[in-house]
């Protein structure tokens, strides 16, 4: 599944091509991308409005546009805007250049929504905590989110209220960074393993942005090559890049969790 270092791939590449274009037509081929609009609401929704900015929040794309509104786009498991013609096309925008915007998503989960000005705040707050590179996303922040919680660290860390953006590979990687065990009582911190945390996962996060993400090869992921320096995802059994213990795989919030058995306590 994208994670934030994938979609602000995504978010980086999308941008020069989409700011200060109109969509001249959009065609939606996929029904539940625009649940519960049909796709026709949505598409007359798109059609002539003017690009002002792609961001990103968490793991949203937000296509914001002139009018105020926005467009906004979960890619869940597999979704994505590929550089080259693809199958599993769900849905297609002609920019007013002349060129093309292809949405992509091999099992259909993905999302896009067109919301008012008002009703994006209300989205957004609701689901997502502070951005984890931003400033709101303090020692004090993270300290009082994991006090509150008895589950295992890493499936606190799934819960985009606490961490926005961070999925599967960026908490296991972050969790190594901070010498964190996954299954540690989230509320069982010290302060300093607090501080430790919260740079683990401003660490990963950056270290995959700078790689242009992950490339897991199902064709879900922008062309980045994070996978090359995962420290513990993915490598049941290899040596801990730290101590050369062989690293170890456990489940917690029903994830397969990756971890070094003696760095992490
Ligand atoms: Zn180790």
């Amino acid at each position: 599944m994208p994670e934030l270092p994938e979609v602000e791939t995504y978010r980086a590449r999308l941008e020069p091509r989409l700011r200060g274009r109109t969509l001249k037509r959009v065609r939606v081929h996929d029904h539940r991308l625009t649940l519960p609009l049909e796709p026709a609401e949505v598409e007359a929704q798109l059609q002539g409005e003017r690009v002002a900015s792609v961001d990103r929040r968490g793991k949203y794309l937000l296509v914001r546009f002139e009018s105020g509104l926005a467009l906004v786009v979960h890619l869940r498991m597999t979704g994505g805007f590929p550089e080259q013609p693809a199958t599993h096309e769900r849905a297609v925008i002609e920019l007013d250049d002349g060129s093309g915007l292809a949405y992509r998503d091999v099992r259909p989960f993905g999302t896009w929504h067109v919301l008012a000005p008002s009703e994006l705040d209300d989205y957004v707050a609701a689901r997502l905590g502070p951005e984890p590179l931003g400033t709101g996303f303090t020692v004090g922040f993270l300290a009082e989110r994991l006090a509150r919680r008895r589950a295992p660290l890493k499936a606190v860390l799934l819960d985009q209220r606490v961490v926005a953006g961070l999925g599967n590979i960026y908490a296991d990687e972050a969790l190594w960074q901070a010498r964190l065990h996954p299954l540690r009582p989230a509320s069982d911190l010290g302060p300093d393993e607090v501080a430790a945390l919260r740079r683990g996962v401003r660490h990963a996060l950056r270290r995959g942005i700078e790689r242009q993400g992950a490339n897991l090869g199902d064709g879900a992921y922008p062309s980045g090559s994070m996978q090359d320096e995962f420290r513990v995802y993915g490598r049941t059994g290899e040596p801990c890049r730290r101590c050369r213990t062989p690293i170890e795989k456990t489940r917690a919030g029903g994830r397969g969790t990756h971890y070094c058995p003696t760095c992490q306590r």
